[in-house]
């Protein structure tokens, strides 16, 4: 049973998604817990069983190499088997309803596009591919990491011989200019952010909501813990994303059908 606040906050999110003119999405890893994929900073997170194997340490360490694909390997079993849940697919019918122009993730799985979701900016880049560091070759993930398990070997570029590590931007890797750049100039249209499923500590996307902010903007947080950013926020609603998304989108839909 809702109760009157949430319900008021329902129809005041409605509103604001109806009347934008220009709406981005922010995701992060929360958006994927309910497919199964652990997030990072909850007690049962990605941290709480494995250390964080830096950018430069991958690159100068042939032993922070193998931990970061025996890591890699054991999520890739985990994202490899995991499906868009109920919040990707509603995000996805909100886009092709045109109620929302742009979404910007921080995950790495490729859900959103797995649910239909389409032009998603993925500032961490994609697990879903493996690159070279020296050239411009890249492999699907999954033929990459079996041969990681056949051969107990960090697997090597077939073109150049070159090391190769998932197209995701690691800790202490810079971010791909041209993806924050097609970041910006999203945000400079905006009306209305949402941000969801995320903590916003993690710089420079927890301020993305804010890039290029005009008096006009409004910024909504839809996570089940506080985040970092609460009080620069217009509205917050705490919750699990799959059954807030429902019930928002049955507001939403009871306002289309209104009109
Ligand atoms: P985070 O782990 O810091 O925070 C996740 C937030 O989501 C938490 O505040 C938690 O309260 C909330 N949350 C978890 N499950 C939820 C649910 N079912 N409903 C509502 N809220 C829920 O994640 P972050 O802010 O995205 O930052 C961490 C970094 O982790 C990102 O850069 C991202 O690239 C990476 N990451 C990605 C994946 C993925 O691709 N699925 C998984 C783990 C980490």
């Amino acid at each position: 049973m809702n109760s009157d606040k949430s319900i008021d906050l329902y129809r005041l999110f409605t509103s604001h998604i109806c009347e934008s003119k220009f709406t981005v999405v922010l995701t992060g890893a929360g958006m994927s817990t309910e497919s199964g994929i652990p997030d990072f900073r909850s007690p049962n997170g990605v941290w709480a069983t494995n250390r964080q194997v830096y950018f430069d340490e991958f690159v100068s360490d042939r032993e922070a190499r193998y931990e970061y694909w025996r890591q890699k390997s054991v999520a890739h079993r985990e994202f490899a088997s995991s499906v868009p849940n109920i919040g990707h697919r509603i995000i996805a019918k909100w886009q092709q309803d045109g109620l929302i122009s742009r979404v910007i993730t921080q995950n790495i799985d490729g859900l959103h596009q797995q649910a239909g979701c389409e032009d998603v900016i993925e500032i961490h880049g994609t697990a879903r591919r493996v690159a070279c560091l020296s050239c411009d070759w890249s492999e699907d993930a999954e033929i990459m990491v079996h041969r990681f398990l056949a051969d107990d070997k960090c697997p090597k570029c077939d073109e150049c011989g070159g090391i190769t590590k998932h197209a995701t931007i690691s800790f202490g890797q810079q971010l791909n200019e041209a993806v924050m750049q097609d970041t910006i100039d999203t945000l400079r249209k905006a009306e209305l952010v949402i941000a969801m499923g995320t903590s916003l500590v993690v710089e420079p996307a927890a301020s993305i909501p804010w890039i290029n902010n005009n008096p006009n903007r409004t910024v909504v947080i839809v996570n089940r813990d506080e985040t970092g950013k609460d009080h620069l926020a217009d509205m917050v609603i705490n919750g699990e994303l799959g059954a807030t998304l429902t019930e928002l989108d049955k507001e939403v839909e009871r306002a289309l059908k209104a009109d």
